[in-house]
């Protein structure tokens, strides 16, 4: 459907920086903050005058309730319209983006403040529901190009292949959806999918995780008694794989045949991305197909969907090359 109302008017991607706060192997480093903040402009300047404007900027001192309330709510206002959502969170290995996106989330953290999108995501959309609406999930993650299914826990898990639907749109076939009634549940499937992600380890970060994780809820609302008018919409939370080059890491062997083709699905998405942002491109060819991730997001990337892209970055100097790369990545995005 077009949207006519200005107020209304789909802006398909929105960019936050985020900068996350000096850790303390950091500081004990004596790394130093090499990244400048001006107080109320959406502008980050990387040391003397190199300067970069989001949507949004988030300094190291913001916290997570606030980049949810400004970034991430109006998404979701959008996925009860019907609209599809997409929130990624990109950047180098240790920026910050599984803490943004709440990727290690337990149910024993309910009342902390320093959790992420996804389980506020689960409180509000628990908040909206009422006995029109039907939610389900699944969790998959994309390694090496395969589609890995994070709630499958039997050790045959069936092959997960990609299909285009001309109806349907974009349907991933052998993934497990699980029917979900309440937040608790909701939760589970995300500690579940949490706890069988697969991790791999680097010179950077011993814990690396080398794979995209996109966490999907599609709601379904009935405005009609008999079934015969239901909106479907879909939110795909994407906790993106790291993005630095492969030569910090001493990538050799395996992680380096990983490293390439990660490399594929972020490639394509700042692509995309790109091809999305720029009105001058408006109405041409959107490459989708080049990557996994890509061809998964095709339905909720672009055309009536909005879509968030939280930056993340260290501020310290010793990051600085990887942290300008994501800087410019972002900016292509806008
Ligand atoms: P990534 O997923 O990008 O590899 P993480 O989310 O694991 O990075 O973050 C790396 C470290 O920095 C973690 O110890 C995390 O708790 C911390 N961290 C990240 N962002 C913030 C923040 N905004 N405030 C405080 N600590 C943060
Ligand atoms: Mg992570």
């Amino acid at each position: 459907r077009s949207m006519t109302k200005d107020d209304e008017k789909v802006i398909p991607v929105r960019v936050a920086l985020r900068c996350r706060p000096l850790v303390p192997k950091e500081v004990n480093e004596g790394c130093q903050c090499c990244l400048t903040f001006v107080p109320g402009e959406a502008q980050v300047i990387v040391g003397k005058d190199k300067a970069f404007t989001y949507d949004y900027v988030f300094d190291p001192t913001t916290e997570q309730e606030e980049v949810f309330d400004t970034a991430v709510l109006s998404l979701l206002t959008g996925l009860f319209k019907g609209y599809n959502a997409t929130v990624l969170a990109y950047g180098q290995t240790g920026s910050g983006k599984t803490f943004s996106m709440g990727g290690t989330y337990t149910s024993a953290q309910e009342h902390d403040p320093s959790v992420g999108v996804i389980p506020r995501v689960i409180n509000k959309i628990f908040e909206k529901k009422d006995n029109t609406m039907g939610f389900t999930v699944s969790y998959l993650e994309i390694y090496n190009e395969e589609i890995l299914d994070l709630l499958c826990g039997s050790k045959d898990k069936p092959v997960i292949s990609v299909r285009e639907d001309p109806k349907e749109g974009i349907k991933i076939l052998g993934l497990m959806e699980k029917v979900v009634c309440s937040a608790t549940e909701m939760v589970g499937c995300l500690e579940l999918g949490n706890s069988a992600r697969t991790v791999g380890s680097t010179a950077m970060n011993s814990a690396s995780s080398r794979s995209h994780a996109i966490f999907t809820v599609t709601v379904e609302q009935r405005r009609s008694a008999d079934r015969s008018d239901t909106v479907v919409s879909k939110l795909h939370l994407v906790d993106l794989a790291g993005s630095e080059r492969q030569k910090k890491t001493k990538a050799e062997g395996d992680r380096l045949r990983e490293g390439i083709s990660i490399n594929r699905g972020l490639l394509s998405l700042g692509n995309v991305i790109s091809a999305l942002g720029d009105e001058s491109k408006r109405g041409t060819f959107v490459p989708y197909r080049d990557s996994k991730l890509t061809r998964l997001l095709q339905d909720a990337l672009g055309g009536n969907s909005h879509t968030l892209m939280i930056a993340c970055v260290s501020p310290a100097d010793s990051n600085m090359e990887e942290t300008i790369n994501t800087l410019r990545y972002a900016d292509r995005a806008r």
